[in-house]
């Protein structure tokens, strides 16, 4: 991520301490009633902990597929309740949306959708809530229908390092590169002796 957006953003959390050696993977823009099953199988299969940044108007539409990532161990964070573009919507509009998801997500973890949210955003949601606002160190580029599934695989695998936060989406449009590259990854993870964590709100 160039040092000028980190320095931009800079009281959201962009990467996790490496002095573990431990890996923070995170998906975007479920539930799924089929995918995200699948992940949760894969990462049970590699005894691996993640977040999970869902859409509340989603988690409305499948709450038992949200029991259920709780259940195996997992975080939940928001992700908006209908997936608002930060740069584009009013503070008051993006904030009773943040509000609405709310609702149906329990956490104080907030990924904006597109990465894009105003200052005012972020200092309001500071304030009003005390939600850590999570950005991430790598992409994997999953939602990207123009790559392969195989060069996501070597967009993490070539620079992923302890205490790096990547991205995946638990969703259709990155299922065909998901499906490819997020079990090579776990193996990879688990081959380097590496942990797979969750992100918790009470360390951030
Ligand atoms: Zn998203």
């Amino acid at each position: 991520m160039p040092a000028l957006i980190r320095w931009y953003y800079s009281s959201c959390i962009w990467q996790m301490p490496s002095s573990e050696p431990a890996v923070y993977l995170t998906f975007d823009d479920g539930p799924h009633p089929e995918i995200t099953p699948w992940v949760l199988e894969q990462l049970r299969k590699w005894n691996v902990r993640a977040t999970f940044f869902c859409i509340g108007s989603r988690v409305q539409q499948y709450p038992e597929i949200m029991a259920q990532i709780l259940q195996e161990g997992h975080t939940v964070g928001n992700h908006t309740h209908t997936h608002l573009n930060g740069w584009k919507t009013s503070d008051d509009v993006y904030m009773k949306n943040i509000q609405q998801a709310r609702e149906w997500i329990p956490s104080g973890l907030f990924r904006p959708p597109y990465g894009r949210i105003r200052q005012s955003q972020i200092k309001e949601l500071i304030h009003s809530s005390g939600d850590r606002v999570v950005m991430w160190s790598l992409l994997s580029g999953d939602f990207d229908r123009s790559i392969s599934g195989e060069q996501c695989m070597r967009n993490v695998l070539t620079t992923i390092r302890s205490g790096d936060i990547v991205v995946f989406h638990d969703s259709e449009k990155a299922w065909e590169r998901l499906e490819y590259c997020l079990p090579r990854i776990l193996a990879h993870i688990k081959d380097k002796k590496w942990e797979g964590k969750r992100l918790e709100y009470k360390y951030l």
